[in-house]
């Protein structure tokens, strides 16, 4: 397999698959450049080398041609990034980009309009009626696959090398992330640092763990995490259950939960689950404390209680001092660390002192020599909020991606480049 580092460039035109589906404010500021970032080590090696770059990216859910998400929005700042003025193609194919990409000289970029303006990128029709028949839509499917189809074609037809460095989308099988990549042989397919980088945090965490690993489960649901839940049994020494889906597994070990957070539908799950554990002799560590309020309110009145002792009319908001000592014990003494989720609320700043304990828990195992990967939308929120982020081994850009990847699914843009 072809890697970034040992391509050379010189000569070729790669088309680079990236993220750049940043936040912006209402006047179309960017608010986080994290993933325009992200992708520039990446995007500065292919113009180092000689070579010119085709960038491709989603921003946003557009429906169609909608100004809302055009890519112009990010241009400026894509060109200060990389240090060079890159050129934009109104439109990611048609006359306009194949002429663009054409014209390209050695140490050039363009940048391609949302390939979401198109339904074919993501292969699924758009505009059906609620009421359509279910053979008008297996036909609209059909026809939006073979368009996606002829998408990947047309975009592969502006370069002579893919790159994929988006992540993010990982997890999707679209014209650019996936299909695209089967019109290139598998010298001229290949993965950019971030992708790379975040395929071997991964793969150390789930395939070549040093041992003790434990993984801190936090967040509001069971539900949405149950296969991650599954396949973690089958891998990790330690599981720590935190956040919310704490008062599912303690009201399903017959405790007093108050007006806390809970699935009760889940409750049978949450019994397999222990059951699991026992079964893989995994070390499944649950909160023994809550830190309770009565309203769901950072200027709630708080109080700490046993877990499985909450008042009615009390909430958990936050795990208390005795579990943040059991969890900091437990996850100091790891070799492998995978946080995915808050112990509590912690965008309540009365409630972050749980999530604060195991991300300096985590920063000792690190600075021991622990690996440690932090992903999952709200964990990476707060090793920011709590500046702990450059502690951690590997904190991920993905969000569903990294999840899926976790649960052990094969990944469409992985496997196109690297066929599993
Ligand atoms: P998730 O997206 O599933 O990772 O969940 C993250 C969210 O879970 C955050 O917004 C937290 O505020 C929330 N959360 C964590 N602990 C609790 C709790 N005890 N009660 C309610 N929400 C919680």
């Amino acid at each position: 397999m072809q890697t970034i580092e040992k391509f050379n460039f010189a000569g070729h035109k790669a088309f680079v698959r990236v993220d750049f589906n940043v936040p912006l404010d209402e006047k179309f500021n960017i608010t986080d450049d994290t993933r325009i970032r992200a992708a520039v080590p990446t995007l500065k090696k292919i113009l180092k080398d000689g070579g010119s770059v085709i960038i491709g990216s989603h921003l946003g859910r557009p429906k169609g041609v909608d100004a809302k998400f055009s890519l112009q929005h990010i241009l400026p700042r894509v060109s200060e990034l990389l240090g060079v003025k890159v050129e934009f193609a109104n439109d990611c194919l048609g006359t306009e980009a194949v002429e663009k990409s054409a014209a390209l000289k050695p140490g050039q970029a363009l940048l391609l309009e949302n390939l979401r303006f198109y339904a074919a990128e993501e292969g699924k029709p758009r505009g059906l009626a609620d009421d359509a028949s279910d053979e008008v839509k297996a036909a609209a499917k059909k026809a939006e696959k073979a368009n996606q189809k002829e998408m990947a074609k047309q975009l592969a037809t502006y370069a002579t090398v893919y790159v994929n460095d988006a992540f993010g989308t990982a997890h999707r099988a679209h014209a650019s992330t996936a299909i695209i990549a089967d019109s290139f042989d598998a010298d001229h397919k290949l993965f950019g640092y971030l992708m790379q980088n975040e395929i071997d945090a991964v793969e150390k965490v789930m395939d070549n763990t040093a041992r003790p690993f434990t993984a801190i489960m936090g967040g509001s649901k069971v539900s949405s995490k149950i296969e991650i839940i599954e396949n973690l049994l089958t891998k990790v020494d330690n599981l720590i259950i935190a956040g919310g889906m704490t008062y599912t597994f303690t009201k399903a070990l017959g405790g007093k939960i108050g007006t806390s957070i809970c699935e009760y539908d889940k409750l049978d799950l949450a019994k397999d689950l222990i059951q699991k554990a026992k079964a893989n002799n995994v070390n499944l560590v649950l909160a023994t404390d809550a830190k309770i309020a009565d309203d769901f309110s950072n200027d709630a009145q708080t109080k700490f209680v046993p877990v499985n002792a909450i008042p009615d009319g009390w909430q958990g908001l936050d795990i208390g001092p005795d579990t943040e000592k059991k969890f900091a014990a437990v996850i100091e003494a790891s070799k492998t660390i995978l946080w995915n989720g808050p112990t509590g609320v912690f965008e309540f700043e009365n409630f972050t002192s749980g999530s604060r304990a195991v991300g300096n828990a985590i920063v000792k195992a690190t600075a021991k020599g622990a690996f440690s990967l932090v992903g999952g939308g709200d964990s990476v929120a707060c090793v920011n909020k709590f500046g702990i982020a450059d502690k951690m081994s590997y904190v991920s850009t993905g969000g569903g991606a990294l999840l899926e990847f976790i649960e052990g699914k094969e990944l469409p843009g992985i496997k196109a480049i690297r066929g599993h």
